[in-house]
């Protein structure tokens, strides 16, 4: 078996998902007391949030590359950012290390061509909305994307992720909302999906509330980590 080494904490809400899921699949495959060999390194997310808001982006490459640096040295075979939006600074944590990074969108992309689906909506954080840095290699695997076309929408869909989600607290209005943007984008382009492109969102929204595909970032991304701890990748 590989060791996963997670850079955690952004939110811890979803990092649990990964340590609590990861392990339980490994045990549902292999049997027994089997559990996954992994180090989860968690940040505290205020210090990274806070250099977001400042837009500092350059450092928190840094403090994670150093993180990673800590993983790699105790053994660990795999990167592992839980959180899509900082896959922003992706290649300069890649770049830091010898071992290789699990991307989070190579392995939502592979579920979304699983399932057929290749014209899809991407809900995240604002960063991961409107920058392109998800939504690329998205495209790189040959996914069209669209994301809300409206700022009001964007800055809703974002406030509720860092100050409910993040927070644990999971609403009905919220849930709503989404459900409101998802259904107005699906009829307006002929999306065949909703990638929940961050790593929170599957607290609110599940598969029973809508009538087209989700494509979960979180449970994808674990998906392909079992994958690969167990050298079937
Ligand atoms: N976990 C979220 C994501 O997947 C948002 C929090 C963060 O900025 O890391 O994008």
């Amino acid at each position: 078996m590989k060791t996963i080494g997670i850079l955690g904490g952004m939110s811890y809400e979803s990092t649990v998902h990964y340590y609590e899921r990861i392990n339980r699949q490994v045990n549902e495959i292999c049997g027994g007391l089997t559990s996954c060999k992994m180090f989860i390194y968690n940040v505290d997310f205020s210090e990274i949030r806070e250099l977001m808001l400042e837009g500092e982006w350059d450092k928190i490459g840094n403090i994670l590359s150093d993180i990673s640096k800590k993983l790699e040295s105790v053994g660990c075979d795999y990167i592992v950012i839980a959180t899509n939006t900082i896959h922003k600074v992706a290649s300069v944590i890649e770049s830091s290390v010898k071992i290789p990074l699990i991307h989070i969108a190579d392995c939502v992309a592979e579920k979304c061509h699983e399932k057929n689906a290749t014209n899809v909506l991407l809900l995240g954080t604002k960063y991961t909305m409107t920058e392109d840095f998800l939504k690329s290699r998205l495209e790189k695997n040959d996914l069209s994307v669209v994301v809300p076309d409206e700022q009001k929408d964007i800055e809703e869909i974002d406030r509720i992720i860092f100050h409910e989600l993040c927070k644990g607290e999971i609403k009905d209005s919220s849930k709503k909302y989404y459900i409101d943007v998802i259904n107005k984008i699906k009829n307006k382009y002929s999306i065949d999906g909703v990638i929940l492109g961050c790593t929170e969102i599957e607290m609110l929204i599940k598969q029973s509330d809508l009538d087209i595909p989700i494509f979960d970032t979180t449970q994808a991304h674990i998906d392909s980590i079992v994958e690969y701890a167990l050298e079937r990748k």
